[in-house]
């Protein structure tokens, strides 16, 4: 099939809310919910119709912005990546195996409330949100119980991506019924996992029994930061676990043959200074070298909401860097610009410290210094 993006036809994306869409990183997601509408209703729609058509025609449908600008920038995209993931899977693909590939977010249940996360995507956030941006999120149930819709749906799935909230403790009995259906079918040795974890907790051996049967099982540790940093940005995550258990997940790898240990990063306006010390940080765990998203929203935490003086400055700081990745990302920054969010981000920093008893100027003090010189 020649479409500029295969997505819309062989994957599917639930997010925490139980929004549809072709993928995790699709914006204007939110036409179809899987608490409303069934997975078939979604597929014949004329929403996912009129993006297929977008596709066939080499057009970016407006919902693929990311994308588009991530590719225009260089870096490389969901949509190549999955290309180059899935080249076999893709070339043989044929419309009558529907969705080969899942991102089912089993709900926001999260033990953190990460700095450009929301109540939407972490249960942790709902009052903080509510208190300061006065958004009340009240926790929803996206899956039943045996995750029937899910497994009757994609008789055919190969991959399943499972985010959080924290996957670890989001609706876990629901997540383990639709695994062992899996198993049970015999299906599950030709399935992929891929677990995005905050890592503030470590998986017993239940998790380690099921996961066994699968081809393979990608732990994506998601650290934005390291040290008080990491704390400030993962609140209220602690420094001494994520190093704890990255080396547990260091020592799993001898242990289970199928599982693979990836690393991803959202860069934000908090930590965009400090990309090339995490590269550092990575290699000195022995870490692969980390998947870089930028944070859309909140559009005040974009790393590119600094005016150009101060983003200059980070562009030199990061141009330094021996790392290529973070050179590029430099580029990215000089490219882009969301300064006139720039008095909210101050703003929502303050009101943010002091909802959490945090303080910014200490914990990023080169940045605050490139603030304060503005
Ligand atoms: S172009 Fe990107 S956002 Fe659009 S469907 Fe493909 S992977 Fe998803």
């Amino acid at each position: 099939m020649n479409a500029l993006c295969l997505v819309p036809w062989t994957s599917i994306a639930i997010s925490p809310r139980g929004d549809i869409a072709p993928c995790c990183k699709f914006v204007n997601k939110n036409e179809y919910n899987i608490t409303k509408d069934t997975i078939k209703e979604y597929s014949d729609s004329k929403y996912l119709n009129d993006i297929k058509n977008k596709m066939l025609a080499s057009e970016w449908p407006a919902g693929c912005i990311r994308c588009k600008t991530e590719e225009d920038n260089n870096i490389k995209s969901k949509r190549q990546l999955d290309y180059e993931r899935w080249n076999t899977e893709w070339n043989e693909y044929t419309s009558d195996k529907g969705y080969i590939v899942a991102s089912i977010a089993f709900g926001n249940t999260c033990n953190l409330k990460c700095i450009t996360c929301s109540s939407e995507s972490s249960s942790r956030w709902r009052k903080e949100y509510l208190d300061l941006y006065g958004v009340d999120m009240a926790p929803i149930e996206t899956i039943s119980t045996e995750a029937d819709e899910i497994y009757n749906a994609m008789p055919n799935v190969i991959h399943f991506d499972i985010p959080g909230g924290e996957p670890l403790l989001s609706e876990v009995q629901k997540q383990k019924a639709l695994l062992s259906r899996y198993i049970k079918s015999g299906q599950s040795k030709n399935i992929t996992l891929h677990y995005t974890t905050n890592a503030q907790l470590f998986p017993n051996n239940e998790w380690w029994d099921i996961w066994s049967h699968f081809k393979e099982v990608d732990m994506q540790l998601s650290i934005d930061g390291i040290g008080t940093r990491y704390e400030y940005i993962r609140f209220p995550a602690k420094n001494e676990l994520i190093e704890e258990h990255v080396m547990m997940y260091n020592e799993s790898i001898n242990k289970y043959p199928n599982l693979k240990l990836s690393v991803s990063h959202t860069i934000s306006a908090y930590n965009i200074y400090y990309l090339s010390d995490f590269f550092d940080w990575c290699e000195f765990y022995n870490l692969p070298r980390p998947w870089c998203g930028v944070v859309s929203n909140p559009n005040h935490m974009r790393p590119t909401v600094y005016p150009k003086p101060i983003k200059e400055k980070i562009v030199e700081h990061l141009n330094q860097s021996r790392h290529e990745d973070v050179r590029t990302w430099a580029s990215y920054l000089m490219k882009n610009n969301d300064s006139e969010h720039y008095p909210m981000f101050l703003s929502m920093k303050d009101a943010h410290d002091t909802y959490r008893n945090l303080n910014f100027a200490d914990t990023f003090s080169e940045v605050q210094e490139l603030i304060n010189g503005f």
